[in-house]
């Protein structure tokens, strides 16, 4: 998600606390005759963090991933761009709380702040000083009635708690729902954005996001090229399908998006137990693409990292950031039904998109200055089916429902099942760490 979040009510110790019960479950030991204790599906931060804390706690692990790579959503290109580029997860949001910071700090991993400097431009000309005032303000009093209309609970789509009157407002307003969540306002549970951390310090990782993840999980043992189909609970063993076989595991964490598990990728031996399919069912999928762009020089005249929300001439909304680390490669970000729509269309026309919006803020001179781009395309992934676990309004509480154990022997991990860090890197380390604690004693 992009900077920009506000904390409105949050609650996180709840939630934490919610998964830390897990831990108090009785120990029994798998049955004998199983390959292993525990099985994790996904090598994404929530599968490595598990697979670490499993190691660590005495218990066998396999970690069978679909991929053939680690890291899942958060991952970094070095070549395509001769610079890195973090084609998935790129900041530490809320980093001075962020509990996976103080991980990647320990391992020595190099930590910029992002100075979150904005350059807002409505239809080719830069905003005079009280606009960006308004800008801010209307982002505060956006968080502000959000916060009012959850009070008790309640919930209902922002878009029907937000009115936008002119462009400004609605260019700020988008940062709450396409721009972060990758849904539409009506699409966007009030409930589940008021339960969210947002600090506004924001960290960055100048080598890479993704290639820190994959750092982070570099001593696990992962069986990449190995998606599992199945899950067989009829045994005494769980039984899982790969391509290369059947492993049996006395316990399995999946850490698939719940996008994909809607998807029917994996079957369920017997099904899931009801409380579970309506969990799965309060899910959709937000998408966020990036569209990276690499010119010649500096185009902008911008500072390193200046955050661009613009509305061009013809009225193309535009938000990205512009020379990423000093170099000249800016990042525009296509959200919600647009992302769909350019993904429909293709990689080329999502860059085609993003060149036009900045050659109608910048000039023409760009044009001739771009050397080449890189368009992600999170949807059409079948190992991702989107950027983020969003959840339907109303349906908030889907995300503590699915990490209720099933069994006591298959668990749910993953950046879904976080409220307060939903959709988010610390969502998938804590709840990788959680769920391993709560597969070793149950
Ligand atoms: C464009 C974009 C921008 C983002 N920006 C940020 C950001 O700035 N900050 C932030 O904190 N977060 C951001 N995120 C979200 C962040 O990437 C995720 O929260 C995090 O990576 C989730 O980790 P995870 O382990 O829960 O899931 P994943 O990383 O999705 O890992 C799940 C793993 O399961 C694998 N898998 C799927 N199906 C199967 C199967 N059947 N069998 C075996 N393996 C399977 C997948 O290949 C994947 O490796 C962003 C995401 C995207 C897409």
């Amino acid at each position: 998600m992009s900077p920009g979040r506000k904390r409105v009510g949050a609650d996180r110790r709840r939630l934490l606390g919610g998964l830390a019960g897990f831990a108090a479950t009785a120990y029994v030991r798998p049955a004998a005759a199983a390959d292993y204790d525990v099985a994790v599906i996904g090598a994404g931060l929530a599968g490595l963090t598990a697979a670490r804390r499993l190691r660590e706690l005495g218990r066998s692990v396999v970690v069978l991933e679909a991929r053939d790579r680690i890291g899942g959503r958060a991952v970094t290109d070095r070549a395509a761009l001769n610079t890195p580029i973090d084609l998935g997860a790129g900041w530490l949001h809320s980093a001075d709380e962020n509990p996976f910071v103080p991980v990647l700090q320990a391992m020595g991993t190099t930590l910029v702040e992002d100075p979150l400097e904005t350059y807002i431009s409505i239809e080719g000309r830069e905003v005079d000083t009280a606009d960006y005032r308004r800008f801010d303000q209307i982002v505060e009093d956006a968080y502000a009635a959000i916060g009012d209309a959850t009070e008790g609970g309640a919930d209902q789509p922002v878009g029907r708690v937000l009115k936008s009157s002119d462009r400004l407002t609605a260019l700020a307003q988008r940062l709450l729902g396409p721009v972060s969540a990758g849904v539409e306002l009506g699409a966007l549970s009030a409930a589940d954005l008021s339960a969210q951390i947002a600090t506004g310090v924001e960290f960055l990782v100048p080598d890479g996001l993704g290639r820190a993840v994959a750092s982070f999980g570099s001593g696990v043992t992962v069986r990449l090229s190995s998606p599992v189909s199945r899950i067989d609970r009829r045994g005494r063993t769980l039984a899982l399908t790969t391509p290369n076989g059947v492993i049996s595991a006395g316990r399995a964490i999946v850490t698939v998006p719940p996008a994909v598990l809607n998807a029917g990728r994996i079957v369920f031996d017997p099904p899931l137990p009801p409380a579970h399919q309506a969990a799965l069912g309060g899910f959709g999928a937000g998408l966020v693409d990036k569209i990276f762009l690499r010119f010649e020089r500096d185009m902008f005249g911008l500072a390193p990292l200046t955050a661009l929300r613009a509305v061009t001439r013809t009225g193309q909304m535009l938000d990205g950031v512009v020379n990423l680390f000093a170099e000249p490669v800016a990042v525009m970000f296509a959200g919600g039904d647009l992302a769909w729509d350019l993904e429909r269309q293709g990689r080329e026309a999502a860059i085609a998109w993003a060149l036009d919006g900045l050659v109608d803020l910048f000039g023409g001179e760009l044009r001739r200055a771009y050397q080449r781009g890189v368009a992600t395309a999170w949807g059409a992934d079948p190992w991702a089916s989107g950027a983020y676990p969003i959840v339907r309004p109303g349906r908030a509480p889907a995300r503590e429902a699915l990490a209720q154990p099933v069994d006591d022997r298959l668990f749910f991990a993953g950046d879904a099942v976080v409220p307060g860090w939903a959709g988010q890197l610390p969502a998938a380390y804590l709840s990788g760490m959680a769920q391993a604690e709560a597969a070793a004693r149950a």
